[in-house]
């Protein structure tokens, strides 16, 4: 037996489809209560008790949560869901004082093999379904309330351009009915060339973010295996496109990994690749993960490093890096999960100190 779709899954058609004899205005209740009010089936009271029933039937959410974290602070909670098949993908919620973001996954595990990054290290197992991902969303929104969630990005597991139709119809359902500007969404990818391309012709507003991490080929393909395939040149001429199809400036993410990336010939070479893609960059203190041998930058390395961009004219920041302390690095919830084989903790940090 087949297991039973989200109802996020359906579009409007197919939920008419599936349920056969409804009139719209049930139709329109039952996707209000999907998209506007965030309830899942069971829970939609507006409708008969049988209508319900029935609808919980055939249809069947996707997410179970399994664990969770969150700072003391309460600000950022990272959440462990576990699917309908077992499978199971992080997401993070993060308030900041003007906005409130959630961190998604794409996919179950990742095929890119970045050897720093706690998801590649466990490899890949499946593409994330379109309810799967909304799902992620619907529930960060809930959580988030009385604050209203204000952006998505695609940071969390998995590659988004892997899974890229599943990711663009996501985009659309979350701006269309979800309520999320596109302009509040962004796309982190490890820089695929022919669907940076390809979503620069899509004529939409949403922000581009490229995992960059190392500004020549030898270092990038040391850190970035895909770089193999997508070398800086031409990762850099489709960021260039990017830019000029939409209007939007891309950013460079940049993991500072001590001794590795965060010299000053480092510095001297992303200036220069920065420069020609007209990209801002975010350097990111590498969460340590178990896998991986080499630590973070020291923050006053990280800070050098970000002035040296400064004074060659290029925007730079330095991402806060909110739950080191959480197990908040990539796919390390689940890797410590699965360690531990815990079942529903929840683990109360101690506060950090600002950064
Ligand atoms: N596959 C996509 C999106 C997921 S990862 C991509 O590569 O962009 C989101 C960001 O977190 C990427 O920039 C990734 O390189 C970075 N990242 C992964 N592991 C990390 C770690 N241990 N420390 C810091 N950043 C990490």
């Amino acid at each position: 037996m087949t297991a039973a779709r989200s109802p996020w899954d359906l579009d409007r058609s197919e939920l008419e489809a599936l349920l056969g004899d409804q009139p719209s205005y049930r139709i329109d209740q039952i996707w209000t209560g999907l998209h506007q009010q965030g309830l899942p089936p069971s829970e939609l009271t507006v409708l008969p008790k049988s209508l319900r029933a029935r609808l919980a039937e055939l249809t069947e959410p996707s997410l179970r949560p399994a664990a969770a974290q969150e700072t003391a602070d309460g600000l950022t909670v990272k959440r462990l869901w576990e699917l309908t098949d077992g499978a199971r993908i992080e997401s993070v919620l993060m308030h900041y004082p003007n906005r409130s973001t959630v961190c998604v996954s794409s996919q179950v595990g990742c095929a890119m093999a970045c050897g720093f990054c706690a998801t590649g290290q466990a490899g890949f197992d499946r593409h994330l379904s379109l309810g799967e991902i909304l799902e992620q969303v619907v529930a960060a929104r809930n959580e988030a309330a009385p604050r209203r969630l204000s952006n998505v990005v695609f940071m969390g597991m998995g590659e988004p351009f892997a899974n890229y139709a599943t990711v663009l119809t996501a985009i659309g359902r979350i701006t269309d009915d979800l309520g999320i500007g596109a302009r509040k969404i962004t796309v982190s990818t490890i820089g695929l060339v022919p669907q940076i391309r390809r979503f620069a012709e899509e004529g939409l507003q949403v922000g581009l973010a490229v995992s960059l991490h190392g500004a020549n080929n030898d270092l990038r393909t040391s850190l970035v295996p895909v770089n193999k395939r997508h070398p800086i040149e031409a990762v850099v001429d489709a960021c260039r496109m990017f830019r000029e199809r939409t209007g939007r400036r891309v950013s460079f993410e940049w993991a500072m990994i001590d001794g590795v990336n965060d010299r000053d010939s480092d510095a001297r070479e992303l200036i220069s690749v920065a420069t020609t893609a007209r990209a801002h960059v975010n350097l990111i203190p590498l969460n340590p993960t178990p896998g991986w041998p080499t630590v973070g930058s020291p923050p006053d390395r990280i800070d050098s490093f970000a002035n040296l961009l400064r004074q060659a004219g290029v925007n730079a920041t330095i991402r806060t890096n909110r739950g080191t302390d959480i197990d908040a690095a990539c796919g390390q919830l689940r890797a410590n999960a699965e360690r531990a084989s815990t079942k529903a903790v929840r683990v109360e940090m101690a506060p950090r100190s600002p950064s």
